[in-house]
């Protein structure tokens, strides 16, 4: 079983907390999608022969490739792998980008699951994070999917800015209800380097974001979805019941996954490499039929503290014995070190494996670091 994951190198615009790999210049657009065919015959035996059961358009944005475009990627993948009948294809999109006719031409390429960046219901929000999209867009983006036959979507919703209230995040959540979809994921507002946020705040155009509001909303969200019936399966992730996204799934349960495109990251069990986030010169070197990346060889510590980072925060747990299996004896160590966190009430066992309480989800990445060997 594998995946395989294609970064969309570029956007309409850029949004001012984002830090991923983009350009706004379409101008290089064919050549990326000749590049990237390449790439993807290069790195043909990366995954060993396995099935690939998932296939993820990420970015950047993905919605800026055409259906066509789209249909001779997904073609060039299942002429190479073998790709199990009911794969999980999913397509990242802006609102702004699904107009009836794009729908209605990706109803006829293999996509059938939606990640659809929602983000905000409100018009000065969106402005705020330079979206491209306006609030109703992405509403009737959602209401237009599902009318052409689309079931498997997901939102993206964020919290802890400045401008978003209490009361207005408990509206974008009923409006999220109101959508009937299946998945959301939700992620805190961060300050990443080098972005147009980081400068704002740096020059006090912009306040800090706060902790505790954040905190606070995050209780709100974990509440709310709980309420609405949907599985916490991931710190940013929920899902009505069994409606997991089968690809970053896979992702924590350490399953090889192939990434295509600047700066699209690889695993194969043994090495993780990712490729140059520049896209000049990643079509130069697909251009002498170089693959350009960095490899990283990957310790049985750097495994051990990727299962205790990626484990812990899913609702499956951190399972001990299998923790033992690998590390031996010196598992027991993380027994000593995870005693003050059982005193604070932010980790639970049960049997073999241990748990993330509520408030414990709030610290996921200072504990699981304070865990690490
Ligand atoms: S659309 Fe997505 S990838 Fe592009 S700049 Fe905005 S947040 Fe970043």
């Amino acid at each position: 079983m594998a995946g395989i994951y294609i970064h969309i190198p570029f956007c309409k615009r850029a949004c001012h907390y984002c830090d991923f790999h983009f350009s706004t210049s379409l101008k290089y657009k064919d050549d990326l999608i000749q590049a990237v065919i390449k790439e993807i015959k290069l790195q043909k035996n990366y995954l060993d022969g396995e099935t690939v059961e998932t296939v993820y358009f990420g970015g950047g944005t993905p919605s800026l490739l055409s259906a066509d475009e789209i249909s001779v990627i997904v073609n060039t993948i299942t002429g190479l792998h073998t790709v199990s009948a009911n794969a999980e294809i999913t397509l990242e999109a802006n609102p702004d980008d699904l107009s009836n006719e794009k729908l209605q031409a990706l109803r006829q390429t293999d996509i059938n699951r939606f990640s659809i960046g929602v983000q905000s219901f409100f018009d000065e929000d969106l402005e705020w994070m330079n979206r491209a999209h306006r609030a109703n867009e992405a509403e009737a983006s959602v209401k237009r999917a599902q009318d052409i036959g689309f079931e498997n979507i997901t939102a993206d919703l964020i919290y802890g800015y400045p401008l978003l209230t209490d009361q207005k995040w408990k509206h974008n959540l009923e409006k999220i209800f109101g959508l009937d979809i299946p998945h959301v994921s939700s992620y805190s507002m961060t300050i990443e380097p080098r972005t147009a946020l980081a400068a704002f705040i740096k020059t006090k155009k912009q306040p800090p974001m706060d902790e505790q509001q954040s905190a606070e909303q995050f209780m709100l969200l974990m509440e709310t979805m709980q309420a609405q019936g949907f599985e916490h399966y991931e710190i940013s992730n929920f899902c009505k019941p069994g409606n997991y996204s089968r690809h970053n799934s896979n992702y924590w349960r350490g399953v090889k996954y192939l990434g295509v495109w600047p700066s699209a990251h690889s695993y194969n069990g043994d090495t993780r490499q990712w490729n140059v986030a520049n896209n000049a010169k990643y079509i130069a070197a697909l251009a002498k039929s170089e693959i350009p990346a960095d490899t990283e060889i990957l310790t049985e510590t750097n495994r051990l503290n990727e299962y205790i980072m990626t484990s812990l925060r899913t609702m499956w747990g951190l399972d001990l014995k299998k923790l033992e299996n690998i590390a031996g004896g010196a598992a027991a160590e993380l027994g000593k070190s995870s005693s003050e966190f059982f005193e604070k009430g932010w980790l639970s066992q049960k049997e073999d494996t241990l748990f993330l309480t509520k408030t414990g989800k709030l610290y996921a990445d200072h504990i699981a670091a304070s865990l690490f060997f």
